[in-house]
């Protein structure tokens, strides 16, 4: 068992080293952060700008989307000014509601509205925040978002990609994106290899404070039922997770080349990277119909 003061350095050189392995840093970077005001994200910047103090010349600019979520969002804007102001790091906020003219609140209203309930609030959610997030970035001239995707989030992400049969975003998804539009800023995740039990634990015994409120809309997530699927045989086989995500790594060379014809292009509507001629914002926002 390790006292507290060897718990987090031994977090702090495990992100280290991932970060050294994928080769996600150069020593000028900008890094936009993306900053949700929960535990992952906090500790993330909490460990960033430890790091930036041997890296004088790598920038850190905390990046928050509003989705514009009642009683939810606004504390955690709240939590996440409060850290970036004790860490002096610059705070940028993009809200659905400057980007898209609406807030998910009122897209969700308006879709159930029209009776379209077969998308939840997450599958709107998770595109209009992917594009505001790589928006904001690109405002505040970062050159590269670090995410605080756990091994969780990465493992969950991979199965869930399998279990729809999507083999593009299959691809795409790495501790380090590829160039694969001019306007896509690159993404990073040092916390990859991180359990998300770990990440919550470092930030308790750091004492930063977070928001622990779940989101209204978490319940429909289909990301829960593979998350508990996976918790599950976690905790039989120890390990599962980290070798999810070790054998991805040795597979997506091949699923690369069989995902090859599907690069990015330029949404014909709003000029923004995208898969298809159209857009997912563009369509899911219902713009061109
Ligand atoms: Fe968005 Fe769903 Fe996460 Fe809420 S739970 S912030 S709606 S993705």
């Amino acid at each position: 068992m390790l006292c507290k003061k060897c718990f987090t350095q031994s977090i702090e050189a495990k992100v280290r080293a991932t970060i050294t392995r994928y080769h996600m840093l150069n020593f000028d970077d900008h890094l936009a952060v993306a900053v949700s005001g929960g535990k992952d994200s906090l500790s993330l910047l909490n460990i960033l700008a430890k790091l930036k103090r041997y890296r004088p010349k790598t920038t850190l600019t905390a990046v928050t989307i509003d989705e514009g979520i009642k009683g939810y969002r606004d504390e955690a804007l709240e939590i996440a000014a409060a850290n970036c102001q004790k860490l002096e790091i610059p705070h940028h906020i993009v809200s659905f509601r400057d980007l898209y003219g609406l807030t998910l609140d009122e897209l969700v209203q308006k879709a159930r509205k029209k009776g379209q309930t077969q998308l939840t609030a997450c599958a709107y959610c998770g595109v209009l925040r992917r594009r505001a997030i790589n928006v904001g970035a690109r405002q505040v001239k970062a050159n590269k978002i670090a995410t605080a995707h756990t091994l969780d989030d990465e493992v969950q992400t991979i199965l869930m990609n399998i279990l729809r049969g999507d083999i593009a975003r299959l691809s795409k998804e790495k501790p380090v994106t590829s160039d694969a539009h001019p306007l896509l800023v690159r993404k990073i995740k040092p916390f990859c290899e991180i359990p998300e039990k770990e990440s919550a634990l470092y930030a308790y015994v750091r004492k930063i404070a977070f928001q622990d409120m779940p989101c209204s809309y978490a319940g429909e997530a289909f990301r829960n039922d593979v998350r508990s699927m996976l918790n599950r045989m976690e905790e039989k086989h120890v390990g599962t997770k980290f070798t999810v995500l070790k054998v991805m790594e040795r597979l997506r060379p091949a699923i690369e080349q069989t995902a090859k014809k599907e690069d990015f292009k330029t949404c014909v509507l709003c000029g923004e990277p995208s898969a298809l001629d159209l857009c997912k914002t563009c369509e899911l926002l219902g713009h061109g119909r």
